[in-house]
């Protein structure tokens, strides 16, 4: 097959093209024209993928519950996910804490730009930071138990923010069909399994979008970024570019070392073909800017091209893409302790061990959608008496670093997923 026409390429050069185009019409002033007329198709392949993602959700998990032959396979995989996913958020954050440490990007912002960042974003940072405290304070401590069950499926369902109560009522359902007499389980069974060919064969018919649909994507996050003025971002990066180079270094070290070793020793896949074939998903991801949106393409990836049984993907996926944050996590540490250097405080180890404490709770509870890391993040540093306010220092480069964190967030995943399936035999390598 001419190398152009495999789906990684052309959503690659959908990327190029829409960054390409992005910059053109930031320095041209088109940014109107670009969200009359390019950002519709960027949202409607987000709306596609949202628009699948709870079905699928439902119908591969169901069938994936019901074909289990005793639910204490059920519970030995659900530990040993929920183990590894915890594991590798605990590595992530530590890596960010030394990365952040080593380099100290915080005493390199002047005083000046450090002013005139918190003058700039003073307001958005109050408003996030407002809205994160009241929900936390309304929250007693079995609150995250408590919302894990929906008080009403279609509201559960039509609220993408909580994949968890979907991944609760698939659960259900599909323990229920292990219960009811077998005759009657099997017709519901054959109908969940023929929906679910079905939805995967919808996100194939979705992906035919993706490189229009990262293009445009691509081409309104530079715009709406950057306004007409291209010379703001630049800015913006100067000041802030070292804080940029150790979250994106720490993400780098965490895929290259981390999940590389986990590959390498715990499942058969061979490296280079895994990380070919997940591509596609590393793209939507940056993209979007969310997990949950590129969670159909993530379960499609994982069962057609990485061989993992269906009764793994369809588990651990909307898991992870719910609990599992390990860029989102590395982010908040070095976003925490950069925002303590920047303002001159310091931050002892009880401190930083506070840091991950919370910060592996708070992963739990981010949901998969864009930005949603900084307004965890204002948690995390009340947890440890940073003025939450110190957010406007990092909210300008926020959203390139959000793409990139939710690029590991997804990779993080499927390599889960891929231990997983190796450790119960279930991947077809
Ligand atoms: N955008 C991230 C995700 O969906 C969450 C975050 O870090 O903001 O995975």
């Amino acid at each position: 097959m001419a190398w152009y026409r495999k789906l990684h390429w052309q959503i690659i050069i959908g990327l190029v093209l829409g960054v390409v185009f992005g910059i053109t019409a930031a320095a041209s002033g088109w940014s109107k024209f670009t969200s009359d007329w390019i950002s519709p198709f960027g949202i409607i392949f987000i709306n596609l993928l949202k628009l699948i993602a709870v079905p699928l959700i439902i119908v591969s998990l169901v069938t994936g519950v019901a074909s289990l032959s005793d639910l204490k396979k059920l519970s030995r995989i659900g530990g040993k996910t929920i183990a590894i996913y915890m594991a590798t958020t605990v590595i992530a954050l530590i890596i960010g804490l030394a990365v952040v440490n080593i380099m100290r990007p915080g005493d390199t912002v002047p005083p000046e730009m450090r002013e005139q960042l918190e003058a700039t974003y003073a307001e958005e940072a109050e408003s996030q930071a407002g809205a994160a405290l009241a929900t936390a304070e309304e929250r007693g401590p079995l609150q995250a138990i408590v919302d894990i069950v929906p008080e009403n499926f279609l509201s559960a369902a039509g609220n993408n923010r909580n994949m968890l109560q979907v991944v609760f009522v698939a659960i259900f359902l599909g323990i229920g069909m292990l219960m009811i007499p077998a005759a009657q389980a099997k017709i519901l069974y054959d109908v969940f399994e023929a929906a679910n060919d079905l939805v995967i064969k919808l996100v194939e018919v979705i992906m035919i979008m993706a490189p229009i649909g990262v293009f445009a994507l691509m081409a309104d996050t530079i715009t709406s970024i950057a306004g007409n003025s291209l010379a703001q971002i630049a800015e913006l990066l100067a000041a802030l570019g070292y804080y940029c180079i150790a979250v994106l270094l720490g993400l780098a070290i965490h895929m290259g070392l981390t999940y590389t070793a986990m590959l390498k020793f715990l499942t058969p896949l061979n490296l280079k073909d895994f990380a070919r074939k997940i591509m596609p998903v590393q793209l939507v991801a940056f993209s979007t800017s969310s997990s949950g949106a590129t969670l159909p393409v993530t379960m499609e990836t994982a069962e057609k091209e990485l061989g993992i049984s269906e009764e793994i993907s369809s588990f651990v996926l909307p898991l992870g893409a719910t609990i599992n944050m390990d860029g989102t996590g590395l982010y908040q540490a070095v976003a925490a302790v950069f925002i303590a250097q920047t303002l001159g405080m310091g931050l002892d180890l009880a401190a930083q061990m506070t840091i991950v404490f919370t910060a592996v709770l708070a992963s739990i509870g981010t949901a998969a959608v864009p930005s949603a890391g900084i307004v965890m993040l204002v948690i995390i540093l009340e947890s440890v008496g940073v003025p939450s306010a110190g957010i406007a220092l990092i909210l300008g480069v926020d959203r390139i670093l959000d793409m990139c964190r939710t690029v590991t967030n997804v990779t993080g995943d499927l390599t889960v997923a891929s231990v997983v399936a190796a450790s119960e035999n279930q991947i077809a390598a």
